[in-house]
């Protein structure tokens, strides 16, 4: 297909891993998110790959992606972030996934299979600190606690919760943190044990030791991507996606040539225009329409007109010696310049998370540096 291609380099997926491993130090687990097919980079590769490099753990949204990463022979355990319907807690108990509990009807149900099968399910009971989302409403988490006690079967590992503005408000996410604490320790005074806790997303393991605990649940950090740009002092990531694609055709055209659809962009003067086969349908934002730029030979060149469904138009006047098949990186480095998902994103008025799912999930993708995995939990 004459379109674009998506590189994982899984070797910054280890360096990152390693990285924010050193950052918060050996006591503290780390359990990468890799929901939503590793945001775009490959679930199975790059579980496998996080797990030779000794991930403790594995998070994603859905029981169907557990049961994936169990197939292709994962056996660390994996958290279910999003939580399950009561009629999956056999499901979940013969895939050994740990889900996350945050109504009684559930703890109920897996309660249930478990004394049927005479297998403890373990579990984590999701705790709302004020996202306002899922989980207990944490003044009514103690008294959750102390019903889900007395359940039999049910393994409880510890509670977790989640920021709401980790990137942006530090005032509001100690708050969460400490709200989190409390009821840690009110629950552990209650002779509940909580072995591993955790609330803290990449934006808050950089920045807050205290949200810690401990096990921390990095998502965007381990795909080299940063949760804000301050962070960039503090820890050296790699992103490990480039999104790449060739110029199919080369054109001059005089002034005064409307391109595109809508004409929304006039040449000026005389124009060297590079036409690549990738468009919004390959997860390149249609709202980069005359904003985005690509790098060819390690310069920036800048979308004309309207991005297509599959076809984007470049000026590349100012770039020398171009001939149809040239590379071009539209995510990623090329010589000196680096297009990052943040720029992307901000550009499109959106966030990198955003850029690197549709990407990954639109494209096809080749692995650079995937190491033969030697780690035991991986068959
Ligand atoms: C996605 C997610 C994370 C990871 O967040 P990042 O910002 O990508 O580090 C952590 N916890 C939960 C509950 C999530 O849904």
């Amino acid at each position: 297909m004459l379109s674009g291609w998506v590189e994982i380099d899984l070797s910054a997926i280890r360096h990152n891993f390693k990285a924010i491993k050193a950052l918060v130090g050996p006591e503290v687990k780390i359990m990468p998110v890799v929901k939503a097919d590793a945001y775009g980079h490959g679930m199975i590769p790059v579980s496998e790959t996080l797990i030779a490099e000794g991930a403790d753990f594995l998070a994603v949204s859905y029981v169907e992606e557990g049961i994936e990463l169990r197939k292709a022979g994962i056996s660390v355990p994996i958290i279910i972030l999003l939580g399950i319907f009561p009629k999956d807690a056999k499901t979940v108990s013969s895939y050994k996934l740990t889900p996350v509990v945050y109504s009684m009807e559930l703890a109920r149900a897996l309660s249930d299979i478990a004394r049927e099968n005479k297998k403890d399910i373990p579990i984590y009971a999701k705790i709302d600190t004020d996202m306002g989302r899922l989980g207990i409403f944490y003044k009514e988490a103690i008294s959750f606690l102390k019903t889900l006690k007395k359940l039999p079967g049910l393994d409880l590992k510890g509670l977790t919760s989640h920021l709401a503005v980790a990137e942006t408000n530090p005032i509001f996410t100690e708050k969460q943190i400490s709200r989190f604490k409390k009821i840690i320790e009110e629950a552990k005074n209650l002779g509940i044990n909580l072995k591993y806790n955790h609330i803290a997303n990449s934006a808050a393991a950089l920045q807050y030791k205290e949200s810690h605990f401990q096990v921390i649940r990095p998502g965007l950090s381990i795909y080299g991507i940063y949760p804000t740009d301050a962070l960039h002092e503090k820890i050296a990531l790699k992103q490990a996606m480039r999104f790449k694609t060739k110029i199919i055709y080369l054109k001059k055209l005089p002034p005064k040539i409307g391109i595109g659809y809508g004409h929304t962009f006039v040449t000026d003067k005389e124009t060297k225009v590079a036409i690549l086969p990738i468009g919004y349908d390959h997860g390149f934002p249609r709202s980069l329409s005359n904003k985005g730029e690509v790098l060819i030979k390690g310069m920036r060149a800048r979308v004309l007109g309207t991005v297509c469904m599959h076809l984007t138009m470049v000026d590349i006047t100012q770039i020398p010696d171009i001939d149809v098949g040239e590379e071009v990186v539209i995510l990623g480095g090329q010589g000196k310049e680096v297009i990052t998902a943040e720029e992307i994103a901000k550009k499109a008025g959106t966030i990198s998370y955003d850029i690197v799912c549709a990407l990954g999930s639109r494209n096809p993708k080749k692995y650079l540096n995937n190491t033969k995995c030697q780690n035991p939990n991986v068959k």
